[in-house]
């Protein structure tokens, strides 16, 4: 019996649950699959997911590319920790390979990306990004939450490690939250022993339950949020309030056919503006009874909340002059992220109608 984590193997016999748990363990080999991953490491949520990958390959000294668009927690993590402790980060906008290449440097040890992108549904080549980052000595992460593996399986595209919070279309539910990491061995078990067995990040095995029991339904869900979500989009493309819609799937779409070509199908997330947003947002809260007017995602009830650019920019963003324009081609003063769920795509539309009288 290992009295330290540095001595375990994978002979080592369960003996408690932040070394090592069954049920976690099980959970883990099914991502590992869906993924066509080697090895998957799974975290109480995908914000310890984050936390573990970037305390296990970020030391003093090294560089990080990270999308200057992805989830805050990820920026907000990487500007609050690594930052102090001597990291040095450039934000990039992940949408053009090119401008990875330039912001390589010797130290660069780490590109993260996430694709599709919350909340403007920008889309990020993996293929391209995980030759440049190969060809520099640079691992890729790529944040795969608004995708899962029915969409998008990134270690196929060449990409070194997938994450994914399980709170979302992995668990399916909204009742849990988790999160992962998927890619070769040598790799992920190092993030295991510092994220999960030092850090602590250990997942419960009740939420494993339930993300197992989740994943049992995931090809079906899948499918459905991708049609609902096209309906719902294009319902939207032909409203008269509606002054644009972001979703992968749509030929309007400005990286559509690059969409294509990465993703099996196009997911059940879309944003979109309008006129007068604070209103109709008001009218949304009030009117809505399919949707509900909240955050998250993956869930199978639909959700909808309003992203004002000013606030995402001031909490979280803090982009330049020119990477603010570009964010605002997408999300003008502010998108309505929608997660199309797995009502009827009628009734979801009718929903809308009303809120958007
Ligand atoms: C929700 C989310 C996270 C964080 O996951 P938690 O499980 O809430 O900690 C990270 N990335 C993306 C893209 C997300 O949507």
């Amino acid at each position: 019996m290992p009295f330290s984590a540095a001595d375990m193997t994978d002979e080592t016999p369960y003996t408690y649950t932040r070394w090592g748990n069954p049920t976690i363990r099980r959970l883990e080999c099914t991502l590992a699959s869906l993924e066509s991953g080697e090895a998957a490491v799974c975290f109480a949520s995908g914000m310890a997911a984050i936390s573990g990958l970037y305390h296990t390959l970020l030391a003093p000294g090294d560089h990080m590319i990270i999308a200057d668009v992805c989830y805050p927690g990820a920026l907000e993590l990487a500007r609050s920790v690594l930052e102090p402790k001597g990291v040095s980060i450039s934000h990039v906008d992940t949408s053009e390979p090119e401008l990875v290449r330039q912001a390589l440097r010797p130290e660069t040890k780490l590109v993260y990306i996430e694709t599709p992108c919350n909340p403007i549904l920008r889309i990020a080549d993996i293929r391209a990004i995980a030759q440049i980052a190969r060809a520099a000595g640079a691992l890729l992460a790529v944040d795969a939450t608004f995708a899962s593996p029915a969409v998008t399986r990134p270690l196929e595209l060449g990409a070194d490690l997938v994450l994914h919070s399980l709170s979302k279309y992995l668990g399916g539910h909204g009742d849990t939250l988790g999160g992962a990491i998927i890619g070769k061995r040598q790799v992920v078990e190092p993030i295991r022993r510092a994220g999960v067995i030092h850090l602590g990040g250990v997942m419960s095995p009740f939420s494993a339950w339930l993300i197992i029991r989740g994943l049992a339904t995931l090809t079906l869900r899948m499918a459905a949020h991708s049609e609902s979500s096209l309906i719902v989009a294009r319902f939207l493309e032909d409203h008269p309030k509606v002054l644009k819609v972001l979703h992968p799937g749509l030929a309007s779409h400005p990286q559509h056919e690059l969409a294509a070509g990465q993703m099996a199908q196009f997911s059940g997330m879309l944003s979109f503006q309008t006129e007068n947003p604070m209103q109709v947002a008001r009218n949304m809260a009030e009117r809505l009874r399919v949707f509900h007017y909240a955050v998250s995602l993956g869930h199978h009830r639909s959700l909808i909340f309003h992203v004002p650019t000013a606030d995402l920019q001031r909490t979280s963003l803090r982009l330049d002059d020119a990477g603010l324009a570009r964010y605002r081609d997408w999300a003008g003063d502010g998108v309505f992220r929608t997660s199309v769920g797995l009502e009827d795509a009628g009734d979801l539309c009718r929903d809308l109608e009303k809120a958007l009288e």
